[in-house]
């Protein structure tokens, strides 16, 4: 939302949206300086949810440093240590999106110090994982990377931007999925209701609208709703998907209020 208009906030609302999750990310470009990285801190826990309020609208975030900007290992430890002040605040809802871009040794060990970041502050945790052909590779290194961590709650992690070949590894390791959904490339909505029908729908599993500086489009939830109901999906089963399974694995976090 940190590049969108309020007109976005209004269509959301509009649309039936009940609250807004952030997570932290890659702006576009490669910030310089870790004050570059607590202003974002800054915006996305006090002035984000002071602009979605004008509209009715909860705002809540995840803090971190993302895998895209995790390559220089001084600087990431530079920025990591700033997050836990930020993880106080009230809308803050774990350390995010975390994870692997190019599946590189360094991002392992950026990803590997926000895990025990995540750990020590008792967070949920959001995961990106890579796209295109780096996916699968980088989704099986994430899991494992989990999986060795006896005191990670799989429960507690959600692994994001899952496709056809890894939305069933994701779910059966008893981690939650996230379809993200996107306008054209990547994930369309017909393209996540396909994979609805052909894996079935997890009560570990949800979908969201990517909603950045690019091609993308706050509203690819309300349309996929739409998709889902030309399909015959059941009023139930769209609202499990769409509002009871998010709202189920948000409130692990005692700051988020949304009720089932
Ligand atoms: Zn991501």
């Amino acid at each position: 939302m940190v590049s969108r208009t309020t007109d976005d906030y209004q269509a959301l609302v509009m649309a039936g949206c009940k609250a807004v999750c952030e997570p932290a990310f890659w702006a576009g470009f490669d910030r310089s300086s870790v004050a570059g990285f607590y202003d974002y801190y800054r915006q996305l826990t006090e002035y984000e949810p002071k602009r979605a309020a004008r509209y009715y609208l909860p705002h809540y975030s995840w803090i971190c440093i993302n895998p895209k900007e995790a390559e220089d290992l001084v600087f990431a430890r530079e920025v990591i240590q700033i997050i836990p002040k930020f993880l106080e605040k009230e809308t803050v809802l774990g350390v995010g999106e975390i994870g692997l871009n190019k599946n590189s040794k360094n991002e392992v060990a950026i990803l590997e110090e926000q895990i025990q970041l995540a750990l020590d502050h008792d967070q949920l945790i959001l995961i990106h994982t890579p796209h295109l052909e780096d996916k699968l590779k980088g989704t099986q290194l994430i899991v494992d990377i989990l999986q060795q961590d006896p005191r990670i709650n799989p429960n507690k992690v959600l692994i994001d931007h899952v496709e056809e070949h890894t939305i069933r590894k994701v779910i059966e390791a008893g981690f939650w999925a996230g379809i993200t959904l996107y306008p054209e490339s990547k994930c369309t909505p017909p393209r996540a209701v396909d994979m609805l029908e052909q894996y079935g729908s997890s009560n570990h599993l949800w979908m969201n609208s990517a909603c950045d500086w690019g091609v993308s489009d706050p509203l690819s939830l309300p349309k996929a709703i739409l998709e889902l109901r030309k399909r015959s999906f059941s009023e139930e089963e769209i609202d499990r998907l769409v509002y009871q399974n998010p709202v189920r694995f948000l409130k692990q976090s005692p700051k988020f209020k949304l009720d089932i």
